[in-house]
C-alpha cells in the first residue's frame, strides 16, 4: 500500500488471501464511523441479475477492531452488522470464499480472479454517497515459473496509481459505482481499440493468444454504431470488457463503463485455428448486448430501480423494455454495421421467433407479468418453465420488432423504435434522472410517432397474443414460413431439408450427459404429456428396444406417428410401463426468406430498416 495515496472516507484494501481456498480478505477503514453504532452490509442483489443471491452468505468471517483493539460487532439480519460505538477510526476486516464462475459473483483460483464489488465490499451505511478507495494487491504466490506468476488486473475503476494493468490503488465516486466496476486478475491478454474516439479495451482471462487485428476492427465497428446510433459523444471516458475465456459457458454483466464476459474458447477467433464462425458472431451479440447496455438500462433505468437499495427485491413490469429492446438491437447492431448478412441476420430472427413458437408458456404469461415475477421465475427456471412461463428477453426483443416495423410502415419511414430510444436517451440518460417511469415508453412511442399504439402495446404487452410479426413482415418484403422440425437439434432458423411426411413427436426433452435418458422436461398437450410421463422419469425403452444416451436421438427420430408406443421407464426406482401415442410434429419452426415479389416500396421500407444503401 502506498503511503502517499490520498484518503477517503471509506478505505478498502482487496486481498486475495489462499488462492486454492478461494479466500479474499478485504478490510474497510471508516474515517468517521456512525456515533450510535456503525452499520455495514451486504447486498442481496447485482444490478443486471434480478434474483436475490444473499452475497453475505460467503462471509466466511468478519472482525471489528478500532485502535488495535477488537470492538464488538453483532449482525441484525441476514446481511446487517452493527458494529459498537468507537471514538476513532474504525477498521473492518473479513473474509469472502470466492468460488462463483458466473459474471455475477466472485472467483479466485491459483488462475486468477474475478470480483463484482456486491461481493467483497461492505456497504458503510451512511457514507454510500461519499467517495471511496480501493487498494488491490496481487496474490502472495509461491515463486513458480510457468504457473501462477505475472498476474495483472484490469477493472473500470479510476486508476490512482500505479501503470496501465498493475495493481495499486483505485477510486470509486460512490458505493454505487464502487460495485459497479467489476475486477479481473490473473494472466491477461489485453486488445485495445478506439471507437468515436474513445479508448475501450477487451481483456481476456485464459486466451493468450486472440486474433488481435479481427478483433479490434470488429469490436470498434461495433461500439462506434452503438454511440452513433445514441449520438456522440459516448457517455464514457473510457469502456473494458473484461472476458473469462473458458471451455463452456457464454454470458455477460453489463455495467457503466464495463462489462463482464463469460465466453467459450472455440467462439474466439484465434490466428492459425479454424474459425468457429457461427461461435464467433455469437460472441459478437454478447459484446452488442452488453455495450446496448451501457446507455440503456445502466443510464436509461427504470424509476423502480433507480431508488432500490439491493437488500431485497426492486419490482417493475419494465424489463421487457430494457432486455426485450437490447436483445433485438444486439443482432440488428451486427447487420446494420455490416458484420453479419441479411441472410444470417434472417436466421437468427427466424430462430427467436421458433423459440417462442416452442414456448407453451407464452399463454400463461404476459411480457408484462414476466418482467414483474423474474424474481421467483426466470432466474429460478425449473422442468416446468417452458410450460408456464415466457422469457421478457425473447418475447420482449420480438414485440421490439413488431413495434419497430409497426412505426416504420405507419410513418412512412419518419418514425422508428430508432427515434424512440433517441429520445428516451436524451431525456431520461442523465446522471441525476428520476428513472422511466411505468408506462412513459409507451406514451413517447405514440407522442413521437403521432399513432395511436393502444391496441398494439395492450397486446403485446398485457395479453397472451403473440406480437404480428409475420404480417408486419410481409410489408418489408420478407415471407415467415412455417415447418415441422426435423430433429430433436433442429432450432429454425433455415429452410428443411424436406416437408412432406413430418416426423413423430412426443414431446420429451432428455438430459443424457450422465449415459442415462433422463427426461428433464414434458411439453404441455404433448403425448408425453397425456400418457403419464414426468420429468425426472429414467426411460430405458421404447416399443421393447432399449433406450440409450446413444441412440436417444436416432429412436426418436425412427418413430412412426399414431402407432402406439409402449415406454418403460425408472420413477423413484420402480419400473413403470405407459403408452404413448406419438404424434407428427407440431409446425412450430420458423423461417424467413426475402420475398422475390415485394413491391419497390416494400423494398425500400426493408433496406432501411436493414440498414442497406
Ligand atoms: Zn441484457
Amino acid at each position: 500500500m502506498s503511503q502517499s495515496s490520498a484518503s477517503a472516507p471509506v478505505v478498502y484494501h482487496l486481498r486475495p488471501l489462499h488462492t486454492g481456498a478461494h479466500l479474499y480478505e478485504v478490510s474497510c477503514r471508516i474515517e468517521r464511523p456512525a456515533a450510535d453504532g456503525q452499520l455495514l452490509s451486504l447486498p442481496a442483489w447485482i444490478p443486471g441479475s434480478y434474483l436475490v443471491r444473499d452475497y453475505a452468505r460467503h462471509v466466511v468471517r468478519f472482525q471489528a477492531e478500532s485502535g488495535g483493539e477488537p470492538v464488538q460487532a453483532r449482525k441484525i439480519d441476514k446481511h446487517t452488522w452493527r458494529v459498537a460505538p468507537v471514538a476513532g477510526e474504525l477498521l473492518i476486516r473479513i473474509t469472502v470464499y470466492a468460488a462463483d464462475p458466473s459474471v455475477r459473483g466472485a472467483w479466485l483460483d491459483d488462475e486468477q480472479g474475478f470480483v463484482n464489488g456486491v461481493c467483497v465490499f461492505l456497504r458503510v451505511h451512511g457514507e454510500e454517497q461519499a467517495p471511496s478507495i480501493v487498494h488491490i494487491d496481487p496474490p502472495d504466490l509461491p515463486p513458480n515459473p510457468g504457473s501462477a506468476s505475472g498476474w495483472r488486473l484490469s477493472t473500470g475503476l479510476q486508476r490512482l496509481t500505479g501503470g496501465q494493468g498493475e495493481f495499486g490503488a483505485f477510486r470509486a465516486s460512490s458505493y454505487s459505482d464502487l460495485i459497479d466496476q467489476p475486477v479481473l486478475m490473473g494472466q491477461l491478454t489485453t486488445v485495445e481499440y478506439m471507437a468515436a474516439g474513445v479508448p475501450h479495451a477487451l481483456v481476456l482471462a485464459g486466451l493468450p493468444n486472440p486474433d488481435r487485428g479481427r478483433l479490434q476492427a470488429d469490436l470498434a465497428r461495433i461500439c462506434t454504431w452503438h454511440i452513433d446510433f445514441f449520438g456522440r459523444p459516448a457517455p464514457m471516458a473510457r469502456y473494458v470488457f473484461l472476458a473469462r475465456v473458458s471451455i463452456e459457458g457464454h454470458g455477460g454483466l453489463e455495467h457503466r463503463n464495463s462489462a463482464a464476459l463469460a465466453c467459450r474458447r472455440d467462439d474466439v477467433p484465434q490466428p492459425g485455428v479454424t474459425g468457429n464462425e457461427a461461435g464467433y458472431r455469437r460472441f459478437l451479440g454478447l459484446v452488442s448486448h452488453e455495450y446496448f447496455h451501457a446507455w440503456h438500462v445502466k443510464r436509461i433505468r427504470p424509476a423502480e430501480f433507480v431508488a432500490a437499495d439491493l437488500g431485497a427485491e426492486a419490482y417493475t413490469h419494465q424489463l421487457w423494455i430494457f432486455e426485450g429492446i437490447t436483445s433485438y438491437y444486439d443482432d440488428l447492431a451486427l447487420r446494420r454495421c455490416g458484420l453479419i448478412t441479411v441472410e444470417q441476420y434472417l436466421e437468427i430472427l427466424g430462430k427467436s421467433l421458433t423459440r417462442l413458437y416452442r414456448t407453451a408458456g407464452r399463454r400463461h404469461q404476459t411480457l408484462e407479468e414476466a418482467s414483474f415475477d423474474t424474481w421467483i421465475k426466470y432466474y429460478r427456471p425449473d422442468e416446468n418453465t417452458a410450460n408456464a412461463t415466457v422469457s421478457y428477453y425473447l418475447k420482449g426483443s420480438l414485440v421490439a420488432l413488431a413495434l419497430d416495423l409497426e412505426l416504420r410502415s405507419r410513418t412512412a419511414g419518419t418514425c422508428s423504435l430508432d427515434a424512440v430510444m433517441r429520445t428516451l436517451w436524451q431525456e431520461y440518460g442523465a446522471d441525476d434522472s428520476p428513472g422511466l417511469p411505468e408506462g412513459r415508453f409507451e406514451q413517447l412511442a405514440e407522442n413521437l410517432s403521432g399513432l395511436d399504439l393502444k391496441a398494439f402495446f395492450g397486446q403485446s404487452l398485457r395479453t397472451t397474443i403473440d406480437p404480428p410479426v409475420g404480417i408486419l413482415l410481409a410489408q418489408f418484403g420478407i415471407r415467415l414460413h412455417m415447418r415441422s422440425r426435423e430433429s430433436e437439434a433442429d432450432a429454425g432458423g433455415v429452410r428443411g431439408r424436406h416437408d412432406e411426411r413430418p416426423r413423430a413427436w412426443l414431446g420429451l426433452k432428455a438430459n443424457t450427459s450422465d449415459g442415462h435418458v433422463r427426461i428433464s422436461h414434458v411439453a404441455a398437450n404433448s403425448p408425453g404429456e397425456r400418457a403419464g410421463i414426468s420429468a425426472g422419469d429414467e426411460l430405458l425403452a421404447l416399443a421393447g428396444r432399449r433406450v440409450t444416451a446413444n441412440n436417444w436421438e436416432t429412436t426418436l427420430a425412427r418413430l412412426v406417428p399414431g402407432d402406439d408406443l409402449v415406454c418403460h421407464l425408472f420413477r423413484n426406482h420402480q419400473l413403470v410401463k405407459v403408452v404413448c401415442q406419438p404424434v407428427p410434429a407440431p409446425r412450430d419452426t420458423c423461417y424467413l426468406t426475402l420475398d422475390p415479389e415485394a413491391d419497390a416500396a416494400a423494398v425500400v421500407r426493408r433496406n432501411a430498416w436493414l440498414g442497406l444503401p
